[in-house]
């Protein structure tokens, strides 16, 4: 296949889109726009009310559709990124498919493996190696494979990185992350409202309420 606009599809799975992911999905959206690819919500209930800052950007598409329904004729386009898959993605997979599924589900630790679901469906499945990534890690990591053609083991990562908020308090990710040049963690922060590391904090600041 020649090479073809990527679309990159989120299958949503949770019952709602909580600021977390919406600010995940944003950070697809924005970084599909900038390198002229396409960024899908899919399987959206009826009604289902997409965040302004979401619908504003023209690389984005909602669908109430689910992949499996899109892609009935075209099955062998499609490949599901899937912790559990038997291969690595490779730069030659940007040859054989043009559209990458991803599971909309938050990260869990341990891992739930509700990407099942998706799997059930037959897509062919490619790892992004042992480790689980947030969504829109997984989706970056995914295009600097297909469209960088870097191979997976040669992205730069850190695993499990500590937060510090402050010199008291700091939170450990569950995850893996792609760094940048100076070496930290790439992570969502939307200009328009809290970015992760508020999220994060106001979330283990919760954590800790609860424990009282
Ligand atoms: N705990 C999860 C589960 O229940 O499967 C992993 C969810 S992860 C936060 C969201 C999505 O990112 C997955 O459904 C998968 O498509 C993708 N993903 C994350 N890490 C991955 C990895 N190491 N290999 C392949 N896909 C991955």
């Amino acid at each position: 296949m020649a090479a073809t606009k990527k679309t990159y599809i989120v299958e949503h799975l949770d019952e709602e889109l909580g600021p977390w992911s919406e600010l995940e999905y944003l950070a697809i959206a924005k970084e599909s726009q900038e390198i002229g690819s396409e960024f899908h919500l899919t399987s959206l209930p009826l009604g289902f009310k997409v965040p302004e800052a979401l619908a504003a950007i023209p690389a984005f598409k909602a669908e109430n559709r689910g992949v499996e329904e899109i892609y009935a004729a075209d099955k062998s386009r499609v490949c599901l990124l899937d912790p559990a898959a038997k291969k690595d993605l490779s730069p030659e997979d940007g040859e054989t498919f043009d559209v990458f599924l991803f599971g909309g589900i938050l990260g869990d630790d341990p891992p739930r493996d509700r990407t099942s679901e998706l799997r059930k469906k037959g897509f062919e499945g490619r790892r992004l190696g042992p480790v689980q990534m947030t969504t829109d890690t997984a989706v970056r990591v995914t295009r600097l494979v297909v469209e960088g053609k870097t191979p997976v083991d040669k992205i730069p990562y850190v695993d499990h990185p500590e937060l510090k908020f402050s010199e008291h308090e700091s939170t450990q990710m569950p995850f893996r992350y792609v760094t940048d040049k100076d070496g930290k963690p790439i992570m969502p922060d939307a200009s328009s409202f809290p970015g992760m590391v508020e999220l994060i904090k106001k979330d283990s600041d919760k954590a800790i309420d609860d424990m009282f």
